[in-house]
């Protein structure tokens, strides 16, 4: 009999909420989770309902976590390696060895293609390079707007955020692949400008981005977005056989079920709006559909629920 009721593999916002959940519904979930979540990397979250004034990621985290550990979940600091179906439930490789679970809820997020610049990372702690307008452009309003982009899915994103300044600069990335008549007169039409040229230098001083493009063109912009898209992290749904679409995303049912029976994901990898609201409600969904089937299991077993190691019997 595995010692959980359900494993969940990444411990961001979609992972958690999953854990307050299963722990509400009295079931034992172990969060498995190495470190490297999304969430952790906001510098402050403004547009998450319930905190007015704003919330840094880390502590949004933190808070989650928490809550999750005051009904009962368990954590273990470590990266899943494999995850098989097995005949009576899953196998997880862990960095720190075998765990067996019943159910099992992917939550291990996506990872941003982050723009090929230095200082990236400081200069995402800093609000100087952006990764998600939907998070994010309301602060930006009004300011110079550099976004560097590719093909049809950065003009979409420079048109996006024409909603917030009227200083909108596509930087496009791949010289190889020029931008189509249609998205030319597209841009030209809601006023962004275009920059063609390879940036190969680029300066962060204070609060301003100065990009020197190869023909020696200076432009300098207050904020610039990265819209080079997200490489969801579904490698583990792959080796257990579920099935994920053309961008790598996992399908699911309504039920946030994959096309493995018991596998569940939540959150960034699952196709949608990549928001932190959106993947708490998908690891309550899962969470609960999991309760339910242990429910119906145990009924047709005649079993009651297994009791928690502190449970008095
Ligand atoms: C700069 C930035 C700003 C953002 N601002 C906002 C905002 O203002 N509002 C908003 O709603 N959203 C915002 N987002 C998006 C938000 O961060 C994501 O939508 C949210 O974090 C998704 O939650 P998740 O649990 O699916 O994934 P994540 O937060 O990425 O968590 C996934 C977890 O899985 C773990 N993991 C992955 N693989 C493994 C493995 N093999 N073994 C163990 N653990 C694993 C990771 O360590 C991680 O902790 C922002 C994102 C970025 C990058």
């Amino acid at each position: 009999m595995p010692d959980w009721d359900a494993v969940i593999i990444g411990g961001g916002p979609a992972g958690l909420s999953a854990a307050i959940y299963l722990g509400r519904f009295r079931r034992k979930a172990l969060v498995i989770d190495d470190g490297t979540g999304r969430a952790e990397r906001i510098p402050k979250t403004h547009n998450h309902p319930g905190f007015p004034g704003g919330i840094e990621g880390d502590k949004l985290v933190a808070r989650i976590r928490e809550q999750a550990a005051d009904y009962g979940a368990q954590f273990l600091k470590a990266r899943v390696t494999d995850l098989e179906r097995g005949a009576d439930g899953f196998v997880l490789e862990t960095s720190e060895g075998e765990i067996r679970a019943p159910f099992v809820i992917l939550a291990s997020g996506s990872k941003d293609n982050d723009p090929d610049l230095p200082g990236v990372e400081g200069a995402v702690d800093r609000g100087l390079i952006r990764l998600c307008p939907v998070c994010d452009a309301y602060e930006v309003i009004g300011k110079r707007i550099g976004i560097l982009g590719k093909g049809p899915k950065g003009v979409r994103e420079a048109q996006f955020l024409t909603t917030y300044s009227e200083d909108v600069t596509l930087i496009h990335l791949d010289p190889d692949n020029p931008l189509s008549a249609d998205d030319r007169a597209a841009l030209k039409q809601d006023g962004i400008e275009l920059m063609e040229s390879v940036i190969d230098q680029v300066h962060i001083e204070n609060d301003t981005i100065e990009a020197l493009g190869i023909a020696g063109e200076e432009h300098r912009f207050d904020v610039i977005y990265g819209a080079l898209g997200l490489t969801p992290r579904s490698e583990l749904a792959h080796r257990a056989g579920a099935a994920t679409n053309d961008d790598a995303c996992m399908q699911v049912n309504r039920h946030m079920e994959t096309s493995v029976a018991g596998l569940y994901a939540a959150g960034d990898l699952v196709l949608g709006l990549n928001q932190i609201s959106i993947a708490q409600a998908e690891g309550a969904l899962a969470a609960t559909d999991i309760h339910n089937k242990l429910r119906a299991r145990e009924r047709d077993d005649g079993r009651t629920r297994e009791p928690l190691p502190d449970e008095p019997t």
